[in-house]
């Protein structure tokens, strides 16, 4: 049998390459010339396995994708509380490149968010700098290394972009005006732009994604990059930030974390399930590929990935005939679907019906498929307050999906592996 991923992603691009419309981006030159005919989709899994379709070999200019993966890369280097101190969170609704800053509550100006070039040139700054090397190096050796493969700088691209750079000039000068850059604005413009020239395949971009998908670890390697807080501050402001001044429609209609780049590619991250990039250069007026949206549209329907669409949560967590008295002082509770606060809450105020006596309460944990750190907290502390009134407690767990199963007060319920082991 062969998994119908790759036929799905074939499907994908097939049926998109009808819609057209849009514009390739030209304030760079150089992207002005590319092949505007470039369709390609890229999925990664949670354990790292690649899907793509189209072409998939293509390499692009990263531009603005680039902003997400060195935001990860300054906070990690620098903590979370000195980036925040330079660079906020708040969207700005406004395009890219505007020349955007925000006067905070301690009237302090700083640039609204990290995903729009005035943030992204400060993250840039902030990159601790090498001697004899520009920070862009260090930015291509880390995305380098989250890719699995040497990525190169576009020399085109980057002196296209150069030479026509005034705008991100002027947004560097007002930046070392207002002290957030506190070097040449210059120099830093000209490394932020060669970080943007790194030349990456959608097969690149989710290999580089799926450490953000799997909470900072790198699948392929099984290393740990990036902590849980920095992923999860990535993906806020990728959220809220990362489709220029179209993120509210992007929210609304796609619901995923996501950044895109003026030369038509488009990432987006489902934390612990998967990562997704499409490329297709023609842009529409926010600058956002006007295809890639499309696809992930139609990606997000089809598989089920918007955010707010909720976890499949168990409402049925226990039903009143999964609740048996299997022997004379025996109740059994048996538990399914994903324990977490709202199963954990009702399971609990279910147990508040248990008369104060010495029944064996247990919990049958055998079809229960998750349980957070919350509805563990909620369980044990369910079974102490059983205890308190009487009764004993043990848990059918085969699968130990209660690791380290021990209350506050000290109290380890017996475990067993099904309900033919509970003795009368
Ligand atoms: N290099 C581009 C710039 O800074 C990136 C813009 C983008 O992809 O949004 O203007």
């Amino acid at each position: 049998m062969n998994t119908p991923v790759p036929d799905y992603l074939a499907d994908l691009l097939r049926n998109c390459k009808a819609a057209h419309g849009g514009e390739l981006a030209d304030y760079i030159p150089e992207l002005a010339s590319a092949d505007p005919t470039k369709l390609a989709v890229a999925l990664t899994t949670l354990d790292g396995v690649i899907y793509s379709a189209g072409d998939d070999e293509h390499e692009f200019s990263i531009q603005s994708i680039s902003k997400a993966f060195t935001y990860a890369y300054v906070i990690e280097e620098l903590g979370l509380q000195r980036v925040m101190r330079k660079v906020g969170v708040e969207p700005s609704g406004e395009a890219f490149n505007e020349i955007s800053l925000d006067k905070t509550d301690e009237q302090q100006i700083k640039p609204k968010n990290p995903m729009i070039n005035s943030g992204a040139i400060t993250v840039h700054s902030l990159i601790p700098k090498a001697e004899k090397s520009c920070r862009a190096e260090t930015v291509r050796l880390f995305f380098s290394k989250l890719a699995g493969r040497e990525l190169a700088f576009d020399q085109e691209i980057f002196h296209s972009e150069k030479e026509t750079a005034f705008r991100n000039l002027s947004i560097g000068y007002s930046l070392r005006n207002f002290n957030i850059l506190e070097s040449d604005p210059v120099e830093i413009v000209e490394s932020y732009v060669k970080q943007c020239a790194i030349n990456v395949t959608v097969k690149d971009l989710v290999n580089m994604m799926s450490v953000l998908v799997n909470d900072g670890i790198l699948p392929r390697t099984g290393e740990r990059i990036l902590s849980h807080k920095t992923v999860r501050q990535v993906l806020t402001v990728m959220t809220t930030c990362g489709m220029y001044n179209a993120a509210g429609d992007w929210l609304a209609n796609v619901g995923i974390p996501a950044k895109s780049g003026v030369s038509g590619g488009i990432i987006g991250v489902l934390p612990g399930q998967v990562g997704l990039a499409v490329f297709s250069p023609k842009l529409d007026r926010y600058g956002n590929s006007v295809r890639g949206i499309d696809i992930m549209q139609q990606m997000s329907r089809d598989m089920g990935l918007h955010l707010l669409e909720g976890v499949p949560s168990s409402r049925v967590i226990i039903n009143d005939h999964d609740v048996k008295q299997i022997k004379p002082e025996v109740i059994v509770y048996k538990l399914q679907g994903v324990l977490q606060f709202t199963e954990a809450e009702r399971l609990l105020r279910k147990l508040q019906d248990e008369k104060q006596c010495n029944h064996t309460i247990v919990f049958d944990l055998s079809h229960i498929s998750l349980v957070n750190d919350v509805g563990r907290r909620m369980l044990l502390d369910g079974i102490d307050r059983l205890r308190a009134d009487g009764h004993d407690v043990a848990l059918i767990d085969p699968e130990h999906i209660i690791p380290d199963a021990k209350t506050d007060r000290d109290f380890e319920p017996k475990i067993y592996e099904d309900l033919e082991q509970i003795p009368d």
